[in-house]
């Protein structure tokens, strides 16, 4: 048989400032390329150590348990729902976008009991009408809420959601995909009892770990199940043997490659500072904001709620989403992404995540709309964008 001959991939590099992956940090490019060592060796069970260390620090947690479990961000949404809900269990799930309601059904797969309160997409969730539904259960096992909700770019503030959840005697699971570590979460702060994320987004890495938490209540809860979760795999409690304490069971070979990525994204948001690390991706946002008003865009997440790391913008009518989306790849070589669920064909999603949350590529993408839009009849202020987010740079 003719086998065609393959050359190395040569693809060229593309700046990706959609709604993730992002690009790798090429200190985590570094790191994971270290020399390979066996999932049991004690200098791989100190970095283990130190990782899960490392997420206590970015999850605001000082003795929850923490560590990344091997797949992406569904995964931990899966482990999530699997590991706190038993068949027939109450979940209310509140979800204004895509991300809620994905969690909504992998909840009922597991038979689950789901309840939907289902809010306005790009505003934040209505809290009384969560209650409203809370208080219709006689036992309601779980709340569930999204951080950032990715299809609409709105940031869910969890302090007032984790006391409700409390109050009615319900753990709170949050959807920390897009919010972790661009955003801050404490999640002991806001009363979170499981919060799990992804690599691709704020830390620079590449897909494939999802960073978890499990607060102590969360463990009781897990350890007093009545029978074990339907999932071997992500089953938290066989986990934690690996994971934590002496012990050190195997579980399952852990991707060291990629707990090595995530331990130097961890060291090097922890090197910048969380605080500084907050403050670059929540000035880059509001500047990127700046500059597409200046364009005369409209905004969909409001003023008051939305993810610095994420910017949703209406696509103006007369522009062809694929075309100017296409156009943008093939003369800029950036990618932003396209919206889902409600929002498909009307929004852009643009990610500002991690390594990628610059001023430089703040000014880069506006200059590019400025280029772009007309080709379509929208017309634009040339450097109007540009101007304007570099007057919020220029303030201190
Ligand atoms: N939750 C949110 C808010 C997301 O944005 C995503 C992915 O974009 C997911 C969950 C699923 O993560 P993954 O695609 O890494 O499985």
């Amino acid at each position: 048989m003719e086998h065609p001959e393959r050359m190395q991939l040569s693809h060229a590099p593309r700046l990706l400032l959609g709604a993730g992956p992002s690009n790798i940090s090429p200190n985590v490019i570094r790191a994971m390329s270290a020399p390979m060592l066996s999932h049991l060796d004690p200098e791989f069970i100190g970095i283990m150590d130190d990782v899960t260390t490392m997420l206590r620090e970015v999850f605001g947690t000082t003795d929850g348990f923490t560590f990344p479990l091997s797949g992406t961000g569904h995964a931990g949404m899966e482990a999530a729902v699997a590991n706190l809900l038993e068949p027939n269990d109450i979940l209310v799930s509140a979800s204004n976008g895509y991300f809620g309601e994905r969690l909504s059904n992998v909840a009922e797969r597991y038979g689950v009991d789901v309840h939907q309160v289902t809010g306005e997409w790009g505003k934040v969730l209505d809290l009384d009408a969560i209650e409203a539904e809370l208080k219709l259960h006689d036992r309601v096992k779980a709340l569930a809420v999204v951080h950032a909700e990715t299809s609409t770019g709105v940031l869910q503030p969890l302090d007032a959601v984790g006391e409700l959840a409390h109050r009615y005697g319900a753990l709170l699971i949050v959807d920390a995909v897009t919010s972790f570590g661009g955003s801050r979460i404490s999640v002991d702060d806001c009363n979170v009892d499981f919060a799990f994320s992804a690599t691709q987004k704020c830390l620079g890495g590449p897909p494939g770990l999802s960073p978890v938490f499990m607060s102590k209540t969360a463990h009781q809860v897990i350890a007093n199940r009545t029978s074990p979760p339907a999932t071997w795999y992500l089953d938290v409690s066989l986990l934690q043997g690996y994971w934590d304490g002496s012990a050190r069971t195997y579980h399952h070979t852990a991707p060291i490659t990629m707990v090595y990525g995530i331990w130097e994204a961890l060291r090097s948001i922890l090197e910048e500072g969380l605080d500084a690390c907050f403050e670059r991706h929540r000035r880059n946002g509001i500047a990127l904001r700046a500059g597409l008003r200046a364009l005369g865009l409209d905004l969909l997440a409001p003023e008051e709620s939305f993810v610095p790391q994420l910017t949703t913008v209406f696509i103006p009518s007369g522009i062809d989403d694929t075309a100017f989306r296409q156009k943008l790849l093939a003369k800029h070589n950036i990618e932003i992404g396209s919206g889902i669920g409600d929002f498909r064909g009307s929004i852009w999603r643009i990610g500002l995540m991690g390594e990628n949350s610059t001023q430089a590529n703040v000014l880069l993408l506006l200059s590019a709309f400025e280029s772009l839009l007309p080709l379509w009849g929208f017309e634009v202020p040339i450097g109007g964008g540009v101007s304007a987010a570099s007057k919020i740079f220029s303030q201190r």
